[in-house]
């Protein structure tokens, strides 16, 4: 077991991780940061963003480049490769596990920041094609969509509301559901049925993403007649569902919601004491700015909590 005792250790090198350990090292506390591949988080994944304020359009990989040598400035190394397996409580601290044992370390408080991941259709065309008119993301990559023909897969919530931001941009909308009808909220019902440009489509299956250079149709297969046939459109997005990364959260017994995102207040603090979680797991918005903002506010109340003044 090492020695080291650090007030806050960050699980998850995302913009929340890294915001996290940039303000609680400004705030002068010793900071852990471990991040199972290399920083960046989905962020990095992002062939484009083009919504973070003050980099008007950036690659996602470099923002995060930029963000992470940012963090090393102030002095905090990121330990990467360096998945935390296992954290449970040591007395008033805690202990983690990293690499199956390979490094032990003891902590004041934790700031969970373990993302999520979007689901993927598995189709043929999906990985060729992303970036290229396929994307789980219609704030992120939708406003390039202006005046063209895209489909949306999944009517659940975010689907609906994807279908509704792109009916006031585009010039036609699928909104395609597996199921045998929407399974959006009922506040969603009016709305999409008012847009003439949405067409849902039920019991539909998207089984392949046509393109080459860039996406021009999707096949669809009704799956009642089995009839298949192909829809000429510019853009696919993608949204049945994403799956909160919240094996840690499980771990240390933490309250989550019916999705399984840590349920955190507006201090960002999760429901066992000293443990906090900012960014994507907690179900919030998935956008970088708030991944980063929650970052900030977890950091800003872990100092209030190591120094006792909460
Ligand atoms: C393809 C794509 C494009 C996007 N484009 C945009 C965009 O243009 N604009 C925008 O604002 N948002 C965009 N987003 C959303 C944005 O990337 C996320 O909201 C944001 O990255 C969430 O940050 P986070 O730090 O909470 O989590 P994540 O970015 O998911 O980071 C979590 C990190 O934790 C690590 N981790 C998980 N478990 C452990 C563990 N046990 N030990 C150590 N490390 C662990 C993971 O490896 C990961 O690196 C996009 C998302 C995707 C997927």
């Amino acid at each position: 077991m090492g020695e080291e005792t650090v007030d806050v250790a960050i699980i998850g090198g995302g913009p929340a991780g890294i915001t996290a350990a940039l303000y609680a090292k400004r705030k002068a506390l010793s900071v852990k940061l471990f991040e199972s591949k290399a920083v960046g988080g989905q962020t990095a994944d992002a062939i484009w963003v083009e919504n973070y304020p003050g980099v008007k359009k950036i690659r996602g990989m470099e923002l995060m480049q930029k963000m992470a040598e940012h963090l090393k400035e102030f002095g905090v190394e990121p330990e990467e490769a360096a998945e935390v397996t296992g954290v449970k409580k040591n007395g008033e601290l805690f202990e983690l596990d990293i690499e199956d044992g390979e490094e032990k370390l003891l902590a004041k408080s934790i700031i969970i920041c373990t993302g999520s991941k979007y689901k993927e259709l598995g189709v043929p065309g999906e990985k060729e094609l992303y970036g290229k008119g396929v994307s789980y993301c219609a704030t992120c990559d939708g406003p390039g969509f202006k005046d063209k023909i895209v489909a949306v897969v999944g009517a659940g919530n975010s689907g609906a509301n994807a279908a509704l931001f792109f009916a006031g941009i585009c010039k036609k909308v699928y909104l395609i559901e597996f199921g045998e009808k929407p399974v959006f909220e009922s506040v969603y019902a009016q709305p999409i049925k008012a847009e003439s440009k949405i067409e849902v489509m039920i019991n539909t299956q998207t089984v392949g993403i046509d393109g080459r250079e860039k996406v021009n149709g999707i096949k669809v297969k009704n799956r009642k007649s089995g009839e298949e046939k192909v829809l000429a459109v510019d853009g696919i997005f993608v949204y049945i569902g994403s799956v909160p990364q919240n094996k840690i959260a499980k771990q240390l017994g933490l309250k989550l919601d019916e999705k399984g995102f840590v349920t955190v207040n507006k201090g960002n603090a999760a429901s066992v004491k000293g443990v906090f979680a900012a960014g994507d797991i907690t179900g919030e918005l998935a956008q970088t700015i708030v991944a980063a903002g929650s970052g900030a506010i977890a950091a800003t109340s872990i100092f209030e909590f190591v120094k006792g003044l909460k």
